[in-house]
C-alpha cells in the first residue's frame, strides 16, 4: 500500500505537532519470548538518581538504564525509537521509547511528549491499549517503558497477508474501535490512527491488537473545535484538511483503516501528498474493483457510514460498535460497552472502605501527569468551579462522556465516591474514585501508602495507626470504624496489615519484606490474601 507520508507540520496551528513520516518499523522476530503479567516480588531496584530536574517531565531525573538492559530497536519514529528492554532483576521484558531532547527544540515540541505521557497515564488499563509500566527522564532523553507488543506492527501483518477476511477485519476493527471509544469517553481524541500505531501483543493469528503512540493527542471537551493540520496522509478526515474538526476524526481514520483491512488498499489513494488530499476531500469510495464485489453489502454499509464528508452524519464510536456487520460474525457482539470512568466508579463502590482510604492516600500522592487527565474531566463536571461536584453536576457530566444512567445509578455512584459522606464529590474524591486500579500495584505508591499508615516507622501498621488514618480521613465514626477493622482482622490478628488486604499478594509480600515482617506475613498473612 506504499509509504504513509505524514502531513507537514503546521507552524500556524495551535499546538504545532508535526509531520510523522513513514514508521514501518522492523518487526519483533517471531520467536521473541513475550514475558508478561505482573512483576513479582522482588523487583525493586532503586532508578539511580541524577541530579537536577527534568524539562520535559518537570521532575526528579532518573537514569532508566539502572533498572533495564537496553537490546534491540523495535521500531522507530519522528522522535522516538523503541528499544526492546529487560528489566535487571525480574527479566522481564518491555518495550521503551526513548526520546531524544535534544530533537525537542520548541516549547510545542515539549509539550507534545507531556501529553504524551500523560494520555498514557490517563488512558491505562484498557486492554487494547498498550499499557505504560513508567516514564523516566535522564539528561539525554525522555524513556517510556511500555508493555511490549511482541507481534509487531498491524501494518506488516496487513502486508504480509494482503487482506483479511470479514470475519477477521471485523475482529480488528472492533478492537479499533473500542479503543476510539474509550479514547473518546476518556476526553482524547488519538488523531493519528493508522495500521502503523496498532500493535499486536503476540505473533499469534488472533493475537489482540493495542494502540500506542499517542504523541499527537489531545485532551478535548465536546463541543471542542480544533485546527492543527496534523495525521498522516491515508487517514486523514476531510475536516482536519479543512481545519475545523473534533472527535469524529478518529472515526474516519478507522474506517480508512477498515476499507484497507478488508480490501489491502487505501480508499484514498494519489500519487503524492496533495494528489491523497484531493482523493480524501473528493470523498469517492471505490467498491467496484476487487475484492469488493464479493464482499458483503453488510461491511460496505458500514464503511460508508464511517467515511461519511460530514462529521455529524459519520457514526459514533458506540454505533459502529453496534452496526450488524460488528456482531455477526463477532464473538464480543454482545459485551456491553463499558465507559471507563464509569466502570472504574463502580469497581470502586464495591471495594471496602479500608482499600477506599488506602486509594485516597495513593490519590493525594500521585504525580500532577498521571491525573491530568481526570483533573480536567472534573473541571468539565464541575460546572460552577465550585471544586466540588453535586449531584446535579455529575447527573449532568457522565452523559457528556457518552453514558444514560437512571437516577438511582448516579445517587449510588454519588454515595461511592463521596468517601466522606459530605453529600459532594471534592477533587481528591473524583481522582480516587476514578483512577485506575493498576496504580495501587505501583510499588512507590503502596510504599507511600504503607508509610502514610505507619506512623511510628516500625515496619507494620497497629490498630491505633489504622484508626487514627481512617479518622483523619472521616471514615465514619468509632462504631464503623470497628466494624472496618474486624472485616479486615477476621483472625483477631493484633498486627494489622491493610496494604495487605488492599492488594495484590506479590508487591505486598514485599513491601514487609523490606520491613523485616515477613515472617509475620507469612504466618497470617498467607491466609488473610486467600480469604480475599
Ligand atoms: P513515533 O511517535 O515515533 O511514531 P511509536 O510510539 O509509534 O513512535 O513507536 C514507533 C514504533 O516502535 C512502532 O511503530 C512500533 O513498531 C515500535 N513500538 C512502539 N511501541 C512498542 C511496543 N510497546 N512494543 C513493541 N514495539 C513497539
Ligand atoms: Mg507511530
Amino acid at each position: 500500500m506504499g509509504n504513509c507520508n505524514g502531513l507537514p507540520s503546521d507552524a500556524g496551528g495551535a499546538s504545532g505537532s508535526a509531520s510523522l513520516p513513514p514508521t514501518n518499523g522492523l518487526n519483533i522476530h517471531p520467536s521473541e519470548p513475550t514475558l508478561r503479567g505482573r512483576q513479582p516480588a522482588s523487583t525493586n531496584v532503586v532508578t539511580r538518581p541524577i541530579s537536577g530536574v527534568g524539562r520535559v517531565l518537570g521532575r526528579p531525573m532518573e537514569d532508566v538504564r539502572s533498572t533495564y538492559i537496553f537490546g534491540r530497536e523495535l521500531g522507530r519514529g519522528q522522535f522516538g525509537v523503541t528499544y526492546l528492554v529487560t528489566h535487571k532483576v525480574t527479566k522481564e521484558q518491555f518495550a521503551c521509547k526513548s526520546i531524544a531532547t535534544r530533537k525537542l527544540v520548541n516549547k510545542d515540541d515539549i509539550e507534545d511528549v507531556r501529553r504524551e505521557v500523560q494520555i498514557m497515564h490517563h488512558l491505562t488499563g484498557h486492554r487494547n491499549i498498550v499499557e505504560l509500566k513508567g516514564a523516566y527522564e535522564d539528561r539525554h532523553s525522555v524513556n517510556l517503558v511500555m508493555e511490549l507488543c511482541a507481534g509487531g506492527e498491524l501494518f506488516d501483518r496487513i502486508i504480509a497477508k494482503g487482506h483479511y477476511s470479514e470475519r477477521s477485519a471485523a475482529t480488528l476493527c472492533r478492537q479499533i474501535v473500542t479503543v476510539v471509544h474509550n479514547c473518546h469517553s476518556m476526553g482524547v481524541m488519538h488523531r493519528d490512527l493508522k495500521p502503523e500505531n496498532f500493535l499486536l501483543l503476540s505473533t499469534d493469528e488472533d493475537s489482540p491488537l493495542k494502540a500506542t503512540d499517542f504523541g499527537l493527542s489531545v485532551f478535548f471537551k465536546p463541543g471542542d473545535v480544533f485546527k492543527d493540520l496534523v495525521g498522516s496522509a491515508y487517514y486523514v478526515a476531510p475536516e482536519v484538511l479543512r481545519r475545523n474538526y473534533g472527535a469524529e476524526a478518529d472515526i474516519w481514520s478507522a474506517g480508512v483503516i477498515l476499507y484497507i483491512l478488508l480490501s489491502g488498499v487505501p480508499p484514498f489513494w494519489g500519487e503524492n501528498e496533495q494528489g491523497i488530499f484531493d482523493a480524501v476531500l473528493r470523498g469517492h469510495l471505490d467498491f467496484s474493483s476487487d475484492p469488493w464485489p464479493s464482499i458483503s453489502s453488510s461491511a460496505k454499509d458500514l464503511v460508508k457510514k464511517m467515511l461519511r464528508a460530514d462529521p455529524k452524519e459519520r457514526l459514533t464510536a458506540v454505533e459502529v460498535l453496534h452496526h450488524p456487520w460488528m456482531s455477526e460474525d463477532g464473538d464480543a457482539s454482545d459485551t456491553p460497552l463499558d465507559i471507563t470512568v464509569l466502570t472504574r466508579m463502580k469497581q470502586f463502590r464495591a471495594m471496602n472502605k479500608l482499600k477506599k482510604v488506602a486509594l485516597k492516600v495513593i490519590a493525594e500522592n500521585l504525580s500532577e501527569e498521571e491525573i491530568i487527565g481526570l483533573k480536567e474531566m472534573f473541571k468539565s463536571m464541575d460546572t460552577d468551579n465550585s471544586g466540588t461536584i453535586t449531584f446535579e453536576e455529575l447527573k449532568a457530566g457522565l452523559p457528556k462522556l457518552g453514558t444514560k444512567l437512571s437516577e438511582s445509578e448516579v445517587r449510588q455512584l454519588m454515595e461511592a465516591a463521596d468517601v466522606d459522606g459530605n453529600g459532594t464529590i471534592d477533587y481528591i474524591e473524583f481522582i480516587t474514585a476514578t483512577m485506575h486500579l493498576n496504580r495501587m500495584e505501583r510499588e512507590d505508591h503502596l510504599y507511600t501508602a504503607f508509610e502514610y499508615f505507619d506512623k511510628d516507622k516500625s515496619g507494620y501498621i497497629t490498630m491505633e495507626e489504622l484508626e487514627h488514618a481512617l479518622k483523619k480521613y472521616n471514615m465514619g465514626d468509632e462504631r464503623t470504624i470497628k466494624e472496618i477493622i474486624a472485616e479486615v482482622d477476621t483472625d483477631h490478628v493484633r498486627f494489622l496489615y491493610p496494604l495487605l488486604v488492599v492488594i495484590q499478594i506479590g508487591l505486598s509480600f514485599h513491601i514487609f519484606f523490606k520491613h523485616n515482617c515477613f515472617k509475620k506475613i507469612l504466618n497470617i498473612g498467607t491466609h488473610h490474601v486467600a480469604t480475599l
